[in-house]
């Protein structure tokens, strides 16, 4: 399949709608970036590489980090993991207090920011320095030693994060989260604020696409059952409450954040990943989301 030139093809056609949504001003050091930003990368697991636009510009991965937090927790809790959080899809905005109060302190899912935080008590418990072990973690999988946080948009979540310290307040007060609150808040603004390219996230998740494999570092990163059960929450609840709309039109698990990235999987085949920061009213990459959809109605192929 020539996938160079059904992403030029994309490009041409995106090009056209941008600026399209608005970009994400809640964390202020977000709100600068250009709405009229575009890259999308493919990697295969033959190996092929394909780029547009802006592939190799690095932007704030936000919420796509709750995968690679997801991976490592699952590696060490196993099975065990959903004692704490949860596997249905949400219903609800990703930072929605409501639904943790009537399921007792239990989020929803794993990507949910509740969820998410959930996940990162686990791993604070894991590792002993979490930071950099899990930095480490994220630039194996994308075959980047450059790969790096960005401590001014970390800063800038937490000095606007009210919403996240009322949700890790309330699952301690559930029992829910074992760490101190803030040594849990601190490692969750830091995994969000990575900085990452389209063909970082593309090469990132290659393990997802490949039965948990990496082919960069030659390990088995997840058994084949595990990356399905990553692979069917991201295609459930990757992209929050519009996950129904992301299956329907797209049709491929994904991952989406605030920061305009949103990366897919096909199992067995390739990996895609997009990033223009204006987002939908769910908080998707308006841009992003058409073009994954524009991506597997050109090349025929979805997990349907
Ligand atoms: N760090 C962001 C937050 O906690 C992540 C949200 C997202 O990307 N959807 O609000």
């Amino acid at each position: 399949m020539n996938y160079q030139e059904i992403l030029e093809e994309i490009q041409e056609e995106v090009r056209h709608m941008l600026p399209a949504g608005k970009v994400a001003t809640y964390i202020p050091q977000l709100s600068s970036i250009s709405p009229h930003k575009f890259g999308m990368a493919v990697q295969t697991i033959d190996g092929d590489s394909f780029q547009v636009g802006e592939a190799f510009e690095h932007f704030s991965i936000q919420s796509i980090s709750k995968v690679y937090t997801l991976a490592l927790g699952f590696t060490f809790e196993g099975e065990k993991i959903w004692n704490r959080v949860g596997l249905e899809p949400s219903g609800t905005t990703f930072n929605s207090l409501i639904q943790l109060e009537y399921e007792q302190g239990i989020p929803r899912n794993p990507f949910v920011n509740a969820g998410a935080l959930v996940v990162s008590d686990i791993l604070v418990s894991h590792l002993k320095d979490p930071q950099p072990s899990f930095l480490d973690f994220v630039r194996q999988r994308a075959n980047n030693t450059y790969i790096q946080d960005d401590p001014l948009v970390a800063f800038s979540e937490g000095q606007a994060g009210f919403r996240n310290a009322a949700m890790a307040n309330f699952l301690k007060s559930f029992s829910n989260l074992t760490n101190e609150v803030e040594e849990v808040l601190k490692f969750y603004y830091f995994h969000c604020s990575l900085s990452m390219s389209c063909v970082d996230l593309a090469n990132g998740f290659l393990f997802l696409a490949n039965k948990g494999h990496c082919p960069w570092t030659n390990q088995t990163v997840l058994t084949a059952s595990q990356t399905k059960r990553v692979n069917a929450l991201m295609l459930t609840c990757g992209t929050y409450d519009a996950a129904g709309d992301f299956a329907f039109n797209v049709g491929l698990p994904g991952k989406s954040g605030v920061g305009g990235g949103i990366v897919a999987v096909i199992p067995n085949r390739l990996t895609v990943a997009v990033w223009s920061p204006g987002l939908n009213k769910k908080g998707n990459s308006a841009a992003g989301q058409y073009a994954l959809e524009l991506f597997t109605t050109k090349t025929g192929v979805s997990i349907f």
